[in-house]
């Protein structure tokens, strides 16, 4: 795929085109490719890098993370009340985020969108009108469902557990791959090309219909006429270390914003929209997710097929779901309590670990606000049924570990060593400060929400900015509410409804 290095262009460049987008990732891959194809003249705009799957692929982890992580991995929501630091990843290359999927796929859940339609009046969401989409998506990312060989010892030992405590059995997850050999490294870049992320699959189509993507360049800028978005304006970077270069100029008679929960709201507070509505920036969700370690007796190798292979939505009543997971070795081993030979002997004992994640259905409790440097001031606030959600779901994993005869159980929370079986039975989850939880998040959501009216929304119900005419939010600062499951489908087939409508109306001027 040819991508054009935007440091390598001149101090000033003008550009015109149909429809200017700007981030790469999963949305914006979809909205550039369908439009494309569909013979508009297309321009995509990347801050990050352009590293081929062959070059990430071949990374270590921590390099892999410097060259294709926002912030090398560690961006973080500064937490209100007693709520967890939370670590919020997100890409920063050509193709996103969706390169450092674990490559699960999850459609937008029936319950949510009965929200959607009957809470907010979204009437064309519902699964029925969806379901165009999400096998368009599905097709081109071929999502299939992970088979049960692959699944390593670690879920295995897991569901039995789990099935023993409550009778639920583990679901398979459904995932976007061809080919996965199991190297349980999918976050890292898959070293055998089998995750299908959207620099695989729709950016090469987008390119190949004549659609013009560039790397390193920072679009700063909306530019707005009368009521009307004209193009964007920004500046090429001098590679991963961002340094200057010169500045760019697009003339567009369309714009896509697909920069991400994070830089959408960002991108519309820097050039001074969407103020009217108060919207902008509001609503963060994050799914925070966090994992629970057991250590047992006899080796497990959890490393051992594929990273992610099944879960339970049996909780999602009660605002969480369980995500089978498995972390890198190496990663996982500096993450164990303990210093000096302590951490010596627990790293030495990382086959005998089993690892299981849960993700909580959040409120949106997280504010994007303008930021001193390039990125923004990011707070979230835990709300109290999340919190209570946090402690019943650690729980219940560690119960579920123990039932499959764990010797040892590892919560996320700072500060505190493994726990014998008696010492977990006796722990009061509801006690422990929330503040203490090692948290994470690879799902920023819903900071330019869709809705029906200006006042409490940021885009109309087809995408487009109420306060600024033929400027479109794409990605998954659209998205109402939370999910409670892994977004990339979700977002992907909102974009493929936004693309399928703008293929459908007329460019002007
Ligand atoms: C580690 C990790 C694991 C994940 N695993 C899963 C999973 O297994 N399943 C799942 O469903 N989801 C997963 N996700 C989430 C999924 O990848 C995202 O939800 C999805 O990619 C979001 O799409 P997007 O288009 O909104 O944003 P992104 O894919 O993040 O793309 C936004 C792009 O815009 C660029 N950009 C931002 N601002 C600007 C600007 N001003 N100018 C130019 N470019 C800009 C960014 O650099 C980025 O490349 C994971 C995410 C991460 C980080």
């Amino acid at each position: 795929m040819k991508v054009l290095d935007g440091a390598a262009q001149g101090k000033e460049l003008q550009l015109d085109a149909d429809v200017v987008v700007v981030g790469s990732g999963a949305s914006g891959a979809v909205v550039a490719s369908l439009l494309a194809e569909a013979r508009q003249d297309v321009l995509v705009l990347e801050e990050g890098s352009h590293v081929t799957p062959e070059a990430y692929g071949a990374m270590r982890p921590t390099t892999q993370m410097r060259t294709l992580w926002r912030d090398a991995g560690l961006t973080f929501a500064v937490p209100l009340g007693d709520t967890p630091v939370i670590n919020v990843m997100m890409g920063k290359a050509v193709g996103g985020s969706s390169l450092l999927t674990g490559g699960v796929c999850f459609r937008i859940p029936d319950n949510v969108l009965n929200e959607w339609h009957d809470d907010h009046g979204l009437e064309e969401m519902t699964p029925a009108a969806l379901e165009p989409a999400f096998e368009s998506v599905e097709k081109t990312v071929k999502v299939q469902t992970v088979p049960t060989w692959m699944r390593s010892p670690s879920t295995r030992i897991f569901g039995e557990g789990l099935q023993k405590l409550t009778g639920h059995a583990l679901k398979p997850l459904r995932r976007n791959m061809e080919g996965c050999q199991g190297h349980s490294r999918c976050n890292f870049g898959c070293p055998a090309g089998a995750k299908l992320s959207v620099d695989r699959t729709y950016l090469p189509r987008a390119v190949e219909k004549g659609a013009r993507v560039y790397s390193h360049a920072l679009v700063e800028k909306v530019l707005v006429e009368g009521d009307r978005a004209v193009g964007v304006r920004g500046r090429w970077l001098n590679g991963v270390d961002g340094g200057r270069t010169g500045k760019f100029t697009v003339r567009a008679r369309r714009v896509v914003v697909a920069a991400g929960g994070y830089h959408s709201p960002l991108l519309l507070l820097r050039s001074g929209i969407g103020h009217s509505s108060g919207m902008v920036g509001r609503n963060l969700t994050l799914h925070p997710s966090f994992r629970v370690m057991a250590r047992f007796a006899e080796p497990v190798h959890g490393w051992r097929g594929a990273l992610q292979t099944a879960y339970s939505d049996a909780w999602n009543d009660e605002r969480f779901q369980l995500n089978g997971m498995f972390t890198p070795v190496g990663v996982l081993a500096a993450t164990m309590p303990g210093v000096g030979p302590r951490h010596a002997a627990r790293a030495h004992d990382m086959a005998h670990l089993a690892v299981f994640g849960g993700l909580i259905h959040d409120e949106g409790g997280g504010h994007v606000r303008r930021g001193l440097g390039r990125e923004p001031f990011v707070t979230y606030r835990l709300a109290e049924e999340d919190r209570h959600a946090m402690g019943r779901a650690m729980k219940l994993m560690g119960e579920a570990f123990l039932a499959a005869g764990a010797r040892e159980i590892f919560l996320p929370i700072l500060g505190m060593d493994g726990l014998t079986p008696d010492q977990f039975r006796a722990l009061d989850l509801d006690r422990v400060p929330r503040s203490r939880v090692e948290c994470a998040s690879q799902h920023p959501l819903g900071t330019c929400r869709m809705g029906r009216a200006p006042g409490s929304s940021v885009v109309d119900p087809d995408g487009e900015c109420w306060e600024v005419k033929e400027l479109f939010l794409a990605d998954g600062s659209v998205l109402p509410t939370s999910l409670g499951v892994n977004p990339q489908v979700a977002i992907m087939s909102l974009a493929t409804r936004l693309g399928w409508k703008l293929r459908e109306r007329p460019l002007r001027g």
